[in-house]
């Protein structure tokens, strides 16, 4: 659990949030830079671990059908991001510039890349290649259970559940959204999968294992260093309830 605390530039709103937050997701779409100015970073937090004072400050600007953005009334900081399906979506993205306190927390994603300013480049050159997995589980809720354990030490954790237009159950998993990584329902996948989750440390590794086996898994490779791959590989290997291989891997020297 953290705490964060944060305002606007005229202090008229301010607030509280307790949680587990999601590393810092950077959006660069052109609603997102009108919006801010720039481009928005923001952190996803629980709904319902925000505490609001100035609330009725706070002028709220619906910028689709799915979305609406706070910003203050009197100073025009843009504040909140704030999903409006409340069942698919537990978080509200809270602006880094709001906050006040230190927030240990680093840029991991930038979204909507293709969009930004023409005036800077990524910050940090963080872009994704591959955009999403999707396979079908043999029991979803089984399945679900069990990748939440064991994703949580790498910051990773259930963030859409999917299925309520087209009929297919689902969960989508990742640092925050978008998700990156989804099972669902559905004849299940036959043969080989292997999927490799990326651990910020080599004790994440550690936890990873730890978590998954505490969650039904079975140990398919203890924690350590696999040279062979590379010289900083330092990876741990479980079973899911189907059998496929999940792995969790820091590439960070240590
Ligand atoms: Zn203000
Ligand atoms: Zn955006």
């Amino acid at each position: 659990m953290s705490m964060l605390k944060g305002s606007c530039l005229c202090g008229a709103v301010t607030f509280e949030v307790t949680g587990s937050f999601s590393p810092v997701e950077v959006c660069h779409c052109v609603q997102c830079r009108k919006w801010t100015g720039h481009f928005f970073a923001n952190i996803e937090v629980p709904r319902d671990g925000l505490v609001l004072r100035g609330e009725e400050r706070i002028t709220w600007h619906h910028s689709s059908a799915k979305v609406r953005r706070g910003f203050c009334a009197t100073c025009g900081s843009s504040l909140f991001f704030d999903p409006i399906d409340r069942n698919k979506h537990q978080w509200v993205g809270i602006a880094m510039g709001a906050l006040d306190s230190s927030t240990g927390k680093k840029i991991a994603v930038n979204i909507y890349t293709a969009e930004k300013g023409d005036y800077y480049d990524i910050p940090d050159g963080v872009t994704r290649t591959l955009d999403h997995v999707d396979f079908a589980v043999r029991d979803l809720a089984r399945s679900r259970t069990f990748y939440a354990s064991a994703l949580a030490p790498l910051g990773i954790r259930p963030v859409v559940e999917t299925g309520r237009e087209d009929g297919r159950q689902g969960t989508g998993f990742g640092p925050g959204e978008p998700a990156q990584f989804y099972i669902g329902g559905g004849p299940p996948v036959a043969g080989r999968l292997h999927l490799a989750f990326a651990a910020q440390t080599r004790a994440a590794v550690d936890a990873f294992h730890r978590a998954a086996l505490g969650a039904g898994g079975q140990d398919h490779g203890k924690p350590g260093l696999r040279t062979h791959y590379d010289e900083d590989y330092y990876a741990a290997y479980v079973t899911d309830p189907d059998g496929h291989v999940v792995e969790a891997v820091c590439r960070q020297p240590e």
